[in-house]
């Protein structure tokens, strides 16, 4: 039960954020910490800390430096951000990227976070690895060449998914006005944006005489190839992307396979006071085969429901708010961390996790899977369909108190 004489810790940082500034927003945090008494020992002296202090990670991520009672052992690095990682930048935009050289857990998925501007291109190229991407922000032209020689060129936009098969040659280009920001995720924890196979580094190092049998050019042309990688360079604001399908061909080469979905816009899968859910996977998007993903929404003060997913380990990227995820990974192990926009979490395959809405704004962020098929496992859902003598003997719950669980999975709380 909540004492109403002490500040409620949220709406006191709310508060408090809004009038003062981050040194004393700082201070009045350590107070309200204190005073809801989340750890034994923040009351006296135990839990001073007179020794140097980041000021600024400390109140970023209030929850390892005054962690919940709950926590306990060593659980392997579960939160980057990616305003840590190194940015990459040229002209036409920049990179940066999270793999598994930052979260050493995460074997099955790696990020990269890219920006082009208006007319840049992220040079045409292909890579060992499925991609599954996310507009962030702006709009983009995107081509995916199939093996039988017909090609998708769409344009998308905010909310907006595409995905390259591993193997596939692709590009994509910023549009006007502003060009775009996108996050790609990759099928493979070792994955990196310095890697993939590049045009220009591919016609760059093969011998002239072997370019002009291979495509019937002049060996003036020849000699104007890039002679090392573009990657991210300048180019022409295209026109309208119906006026580049039929420059190629028409309906006689393009694609029977769609590699773009409208995510942010499509019907929630799950949708209450709490929030939403959005679900994309193979079974409403055709292309993604590799990766499944969800779009959460989260109200301040909801949680996204305690689970587990079965089939993969989870790779998250927050677009906005601020909560705290609680990993626990067997063995009497778990860790709380907070989370804010541009952050990166990490969940292992089937390790129980739940989130809560720590702030002020909704939260939204994405969880991923190397997977076809999104699933997950509810807590609520599985101790209601158990026989309630067994969930008596086990958790010491009276009936009554059994009832008052949700009975089916509900991703998003309170209802
Ligand atoms: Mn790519
Ligand atoms: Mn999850």
């Amino acid at each position: 039960m909540q004492d109403d004489s002490r500040p409620n810790r949220r709406s006191f940082l709310g508060a408090a954020a809004a009038t003062l500034g981050a040194s004393a927003v700082l201070a009045s945090y350590a107070r309200a910490q204190s005073s809801e008494t989340i750890h034994k020992g923040t009351m006296d002296h135990s839990a001073s800390n007179p020794g140097p202090v980041n000021k600024a990670l400390l109140g970023e991520n209030g929850s390892s430096n005054n962690p919940p009672d709950t926590d306990h052992g060593d659980v392997n690095p579960f939160w980057y951000s990616f305003d840590l990682a190194h940015r990459r930048i040229q002209e036409g935009g920049w990179t940066r990227q999270v793999t598994q050289k930052e979260l050493p857990d995460s074997k099955d998925l790696a990020g990269v976070n890219m920006r082009l501007t208006a007319g840049s291109y992220r040079e045409l190229h292909w890579h060992t690895a499925n991609e599954w991407a996310y507009m962030l922000y702006g709009s983009a032209r995107v081509t995916v060449l199939n093996p039988d020689g017909t090609i998708a060129i769409d344009d998308v936009g905010v909310g907006d998914l595409w995905v390259a098969p591993a193997g596939y040659p692709h590009s994509i280009q910023g549009l006007g006005p502003d060009g775009c920001e996108f996050l790609l995720v990759f099928d493979q924890g070792t994955f990196s944006e310095y890697q993939t196979f590049l045009l220009s580094e591919w016609v760059a190092h093969t011998p002239t005489e072997l370019l002009l049998k291979n495509m019937g050019i002049s060996r003036e042309a020849a000699a104007k190839f890039p002679k090392e990688e573009e990657y991210i360079f300048p180019g022409t604001i295209p026109g309208a992307v119906e006026d580049d399908r039929r420059v190629v061909g028409g309906k006689a080469v393009e694609s029977k396979i769609s590699y773009v979905f409208s995510m942010r816009s499509m019907k929630a899968n799950f949708e209450d006071a709490g929030g939403s859910v959005r679900i994309v996977d193979s079974r409403n998007f055709g292309a993604s085969t590799a990766v499944a993903a969800g779009l959460v929404v989260l109200k301040p003060g909801a949680i996204r429901e305690m689970h587990w997913h079965p089939n993969a380990a989870e790779w998250q990227y927050w677009l906005a708010g601020s909560g705290r995820m609680t990993v626990f990974a067997s063995s009497a192990k778990a860790r709380t961390m907070d989370f804010h926009a541009n952050d990166v979490g990490f969940v292992p395959a089937v390790a129980g996790h739940m989130i809560e809405n720590t702030g002020t704004e909704d939260v939204v962020f994405l969880e991923m899977f190397k997977s076809s098929v999104f699933s997950d496992i509810s807590l609520n859902q599985w101790i209601r369909r158990l026989p309630p003598q067994m969930v008596m003997e086990h958790l010491h719950l009276e009936q009554s108190e059994i009832r008052k669980i949700p009975q089916e999975s509900s991703p998003v709380l309170p209802r």
